[in-house]
């Protein structure tokens, strides 16, 4: 073994210097690099936490030494890692343990479920998370306390609606949150209430601030214990690169501190709330601030509602909703708040990523974008609208021309297209999640899944933007057809369109000599077996800057 060493590091005079060997090879793979310089390879070698070979079987070997890991792949998809654009991390973790509601299809199942949660739940602790879905129900009205104040005498319950934008607190937290009739409705909010002018318990965007005041922080250790199951699970599904939008800075420290033991295993782009601008932009930190597995540097502001909630900004109303054309969030009110802290945050370098879904919402965001790029002049900022869901037809060109990038999520289209139709009509549902549409008016896509509030699978994200199948099974051939993407597209949008995104697609995005080794093994390849069953694809392996950080192998 010493010489096939020696013979490694030991210079032929007249020839360049042998190389090192690698620390990991997989061969025998289909790769898709999404590197249109090598868009498909054999093998690949990983050398610290670099990919330094891509190509056939006989190139590549070439980087093999005696201490080379080398994986036989056995003609398996490898794909660059998944890189979401837009998660909550933290919640997402959490809910991987709280109490699921989403599947619960009558009133009486959701109430028996709470009901079954409350007797397990110690004593002072509340009962949250839940997303549910009242329009799987008949007929489809929202939930009340009536429904769950029995079940729950001495727990505070306050379950989320499942796009995160309403939830229903029962009679013990509506008291312990000071929420009665004579209760106003905040700006960029809204108390539910009876025909007498109770709260029914629903409590719509701003209005859920007021139970939020009253709901006991986590502690720090039980966030580390959220994060870490978040970060095994994440791996699980092979995203390897996450976007933490409205992370708190308890959040961004419980990954320092896992950064530092080593324990990291997905990579953070954490953004707070742009409530927080004057912290960020007196620390003198920029966009993409950080190392490779964690960074800051951005800002997620909030234009508007969601769909499904009736909050989502419109220039006309809602269908069958009277005059509701949506709300501006309390970030917007006045518009000129917001103006001022994109200002600010541009001013000091960093990233502006705001939540918009209603057209005029979006405009409006469009508008103000416009005027930061005429008051600080044009340079390289990646402004994102997170979502860009109902978009006018006039703005699809305003995205080129202010480089904005539509950060979106499929899942959620395949979900609110069961129900949009009926919403906001055919004509506003066709600009609805219209990638194809983007994509032509040359918009850069960074694909998310807006995690806890849709599942954080990629492969679920993938099929849903082939696919455009709703949930209800109502569009097998897909819900506006023409917005269907390609597999490669979807890739792409996933991999070096949300590295774009965080300024990072020198670093990541593509199987390319240089890179990260950041990459997912997949169980069939995905450009071959037909769309529909692209969902049913698990992951075998997923790699972090070369380490295997989960493989099917071991689990079970
Ligand atoms: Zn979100």
């Amino acid at each position: 073994m010493l010489g096939v060493g020696c013979s490694l590091v030991l210079a032929v005079p007249g020839q360049a210097q042998s190389k090192p060997a690698a620390d990991l090879i997989i061969t025998n793979a289909k790769i898709w690099t999404v590197d249109p310089s090598l868009p498909t390879a054999q093998a690949v070698a990983v050398l610290g936490d670099r990919i330094v070979a891509v190509g056939s079987d006989t190139d590549v070997g070439a980087w093999r030494g005696p201490r080379t890991h080398v994986i036989d792949a056995r003609g398996k998809l490898l794909l660059p890692g998944f890189n979401d654009a837009h998660v909550h991390f933290v919640s997402g973790g959490r809910q991987l343990d709280a109490i699921q509601l989403n599947d619960a299809v009558t009133p009486q199942e959701f109430a028996r479920r709470i009901g079954e949660r409350a007797k397990v739940t110690p004593k002072g602790e509340w009962i949250l998370g839940g997303n549910w879905d009242e329009t799987k129900w008949n007929p489809s009205n929202l939930p009340t306390k009536e429904l769950i104040d029995a079940l729950t005498p001495d727990t505070p319950v306050f379950v989320s609606r499942y796009d995160g934008h309403m939830g229903l607190a029962n009679s013990v937290a509506l008291r312990l949150a000071g929420i009665t009739a004579s209760t106003p409705d905040p700006a960029g909010g809204a108390i539910v209430r009876d025909s007498q002018g109770n709260p029914t318990g629903a409590l719509k965007d701003a209005a859920t601030d007021y139970i939020d005041k009253v709901v006991p922080p986590l502690t720090h250790e039980q966030r580390l214990r959220i994060v870490k199951r978040a970060l095994a699970y994440a791996a699980s599904v092979g995203v390897t690169s996450a976007q933490h939008m409205v992370a708190s800075y308890e959040d961004i420290g419980v990954y320092a501190e896992l950064l530092q033991r080593g324990e990291l295993t997905t990579r953070i782009y954490a953004a707070p709330s742009i409530t927080h601008v004057d912290d960020l932009a007196k620390m003198g930190v920029g966009h993409a601030f950080g190392g490779p597995y964690l960074r800051i540097g951005a800002l997620k502001a909030f234009a508007d509602g969601s769909l499904g909630s009736g909050t989502a900004y419109f220039y006309e109303p809602f269908l069958n909703q009277g005059n509701n054309r949506g709300l501006l969030s309390d970030e917007m009110h006045p518009i000129s708040l917001m103006r001022d802290r994109y200002l600010k945050a541009d001013a000091a370098g960093l990233q502006l990523c705001t939540h918009a879904i209603g057209d005029e919402g979006i405009s409006t965001i469009l508008d103000l974008y416009a005027e930061v790029i005429k008051a600080h002049g044009e340079s390289d900022r990646r402004l994102r609208i997170e979502h860009a869901q109902h978009m006018a037809a006039k703005d699809f060109e305003r995205f080129r021309k202010l480089h904005v990038i539509a950060s979106v999520q499929p899942y959620h289209a395949i979900d609110d297209g069961r129900f949009a139709e009926s919403h906001i009509g055919h004509d506003r549902a066709s600009r609805t999640y219209a990638f194809r549409t983007f994509l032509d008016h040359g918009v850069r896509l960074a694909f998310g899944t807006d995690w806890e509030v849709a599942p954080l699978d990629p492969l679920l994200t993938v099929y849903a933007a082939v696919t455009r199948a709703t949930l209800d099974g109502k569009n097998p051939k897909g819900w506006f057809p023409e917005q269907k993407l390609t597999v490669a597209e979807a890739i792409e949008a996933y991999t070096m369109g949300s590295a774009y995104a965080e300024f990072q697609e020198k670093e990541k995005g593509s199987i390319t000599p240089g890179k990260l080794a950041d990459m997912v093994l997949l169980s069939e390849d995905i450009f071959s077996i037909a769309p529909e069953r692209i969902r049913d694809v698990r992951v075998l392996k997923t790699f972090v800057g070369g380490g295997l950080i989960f493989d099917l192998r071991n689990i079970n």
